[in-house]
């Protein structure tokens, strides 16, 4: 027998109605590129949400097609993530930060049909758009009297588009499991990936986030979202905050600058803030040097990569709980959250450092298990370790456009390529990686496309690459040669230089070390878990 409740679609759609009426006169705040700070409410971003969908309803697009975002994290961005969704299209944000091949990739990939970009982004896309035959219109994030000189063909101004547009439209009814959002991944080998996000798991993931041990969100909450929104929707903020009636600070361009930090904060009273460790630092840094405080931060979400102890404790100092988020863009991106323990009490401050460390406790709608290379599960010992594999509703069933993929084999469980343990408390904490990939500042740097590079060297016979523990960005790469018998004079520096124009800078190893040989599985493969063994105590010079 079914209950007699009503089946009404979960969608993003109902969060945009929501705060119009009831969180109409609640400020979004934006540092712009036109404007250092650019504010109005949700009731003016959905009027002008709904000004955008009619320019976007006269392009000709059928439901499901994908409209792409280069851009920061402000109002403008904003207004297109709820006009593309809630029209039944599909919100494409793309990671600026990529190199070009990789952006031209996966727009077309995705088959992006207009792309929305920050004036910033500018020389990107000039430098891709050859490349993306099947765009059909290119939109600046400005208005017109910022509109940059360009050559680029089917330019339009934001601004423009939205002025011309109507404020009355009629959002159309959509199944909850219609596609709402995209993001690719490089966080797995191979091409990145696309992840793409329905309604009803966009909803079901911002209200879980909401909850008192995740993000803990409510309407006397300030958030400034630093994480972008091209890295997993800026962790659901842009849906979590609307629904709460909370506040929002987006800080554009100058997520990586201390002092926008601080002064946002600070003359906007933030009272939770979310992003990856290296962003922490920057404010932490400046907070030293300013002697400024941030008396109105609550909490902090620190999340996309292992958060090292001495940020807590730096925060502590300032009065800020730090808790450490984990998750992955195929995961919404919210698993888990360490918030504080109701028993901290019974740990003593030694406990405590280590507790807090933690990835957290799953939180509710995220099952997971760990399982030992045969498959068996573990217990949840806090010492006995696996492959961390994890579902849920908001935890992607397949890539898109891709048939089958290795993080899918299990039916009904997605691999994370994380190695935890899980202790009786539900405490998980990652302690390897299976994926060959490396983290730096929030980033991702594919291993093997660098050990390609650095084998093409005449003068290397082997090459690994491995992620190694760096005090500013996380982790960075350290890149162990061996040297062939003609290369015996091969000098790190010259090593390095070999990258020069290959790949992007910032993936140009940090390091070179070189050993007589890399240790191998029986069958030929390089075992970097033993790899990561032999470098574990060292340090990058400098
Ligand atoms: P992404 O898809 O870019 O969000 O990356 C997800 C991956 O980042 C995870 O699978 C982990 O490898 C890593 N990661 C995220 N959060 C944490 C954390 N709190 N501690 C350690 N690694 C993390």
């Amino acid at each position: 027998m079914n209950g007699l409740m009503m089946n009404v679609p979960l969608s993003v759609t109902s969060i945009m109605e929501h705060a119009e009426r009831v969180n109409g006169n609640v400020e979004i705040v934006s540092v712009t590129g036109d404007n250092p700070r650019h504010r109005y409410t949700y009731r003016d971003a959905f009027l002008r949400t709904r000004q955008l969908a009619n320019g976007l309803a006269g392009w000709g697009l059928a439901q499901g097609d994908r409209i792409a975002t280069l851009a920061w994290n402000d109002y403008r961005h904003f207004e297109t993530y709820y006009a593309a969704a809630c029209s039944g299209y599909v919100c494409h944000t793309i990671n600026p930060r990529l190199f070009p091949e990789q952006v031209a990739y996966i727009i077309n990939h995705a088959e992006d049909q207009y792309v929305f970009f920050d004036p910033d982004f500018l020389p990107l896309v000039e430098s891709v758009a050859a490349e993306c035959p099947g765009v059909k219109g290119w939109i600046i994030l400005t208005n017109e009297a910022h509109m940059p000189g360009t050559s680029l063909p089917r330019v339009q101004c934001y601004e423009t588009l939205v002025a011309a547009g109507d404020g009355v439209f009629e959002w159309p009814q959509l199944d909850e499991n219609t596609a709402c959002a995209l993001c690719y991944t490089s966080g797995t080998t191979g091409n990145p990936k696309g992840v793409l996000y329905s309604h009803r798991s966009t909803m079901l993931h911002a209200y879980a986030t909401m909850m008192p041990d995740a993000m803990g969100l409510s309407s006397r909450d300030v958030v400034l979202p630093i994480v972008p929104m091209f890295h997993v929707n800026a962790w659901g903020t842009p849906y979590s905050c609307p629904m709460a009636g909370a506040k929002l600070v987006f800080p554009g361009g100058k997520m990586g600058d201390g002092a926008t930090l601080a002064a946002l904060i600070n003359e906007e009273g933030v009272t939770m803030s979310a992003g990856v460790p290296t962003v922490w630092l920057g404010l932490i840094a400046y907070l030293k040097s300013s002697g400024l405080r941030v008396d109105t931060l609550d909490r902090i979400i620190v999340g996309g990569a292992a958060c090292p102890l001495s940020i807590m404790e730096d925060f502590d100092k300032y009065g800020v709980e730090t808790r450490v988020g984990w998750g992955m863009t195929e995961m919404s991106p919210l698993g888990s959250v360490n918030s504080s323990p109701a028993d901290r009490e019974r740990y003593s401050d030694e406990e405590f450092a280590k507790v807090r460390l933690k990835a957290g406790r799953p939180i509710f709608g995220v099952e997971m298990k760990i399982v030992s290379d045969t498959g068996a599960e573990q217990p949840w010992d806090g010492v006995a370790f696996g492959s961390l594999k994890v579902r849920g509703p908001w935890i992607c069933s397949s890539y898109f456009k891709l048939d089958s993929s290795d993080a899918h084999a299990e039916e009904g469980w997605f691999e994370t390529g994380d190695v935890a343990t899980i202790d009786a408390q539900g405490y998980m904490a990652i302690t390897d990686r299976t994926k060959d990939v490396i983290k730096s500042g929030g980033e991702w740097i594919s291993s093997i496309e660098v050990e390609n590079v650095a084998t093409d060297h005449p003068k290397v016979a082997e090459a690994a690459v491995i992620g190694h523990f760096h005090p500013k960005w996380s982790e960075r790469p350290l890149l162990i040669v061996v040297r062939n018998a003609d290369g015996q004079d091969l000098t790190a520096a010259e090593m390095l230089a070999w990258f020069d124009g290959k790949i992007a800078k910032w993936w140009t190893p940090e390091a070179v070390e070189f050993v007589d040989e890399l240790p191998h599985t029986a069958t030929g493969k390089l075992q970097k878990v033993t790899l990561r063994q032999m470098f574990k105590d060292y340090s990058f010079p400098g």
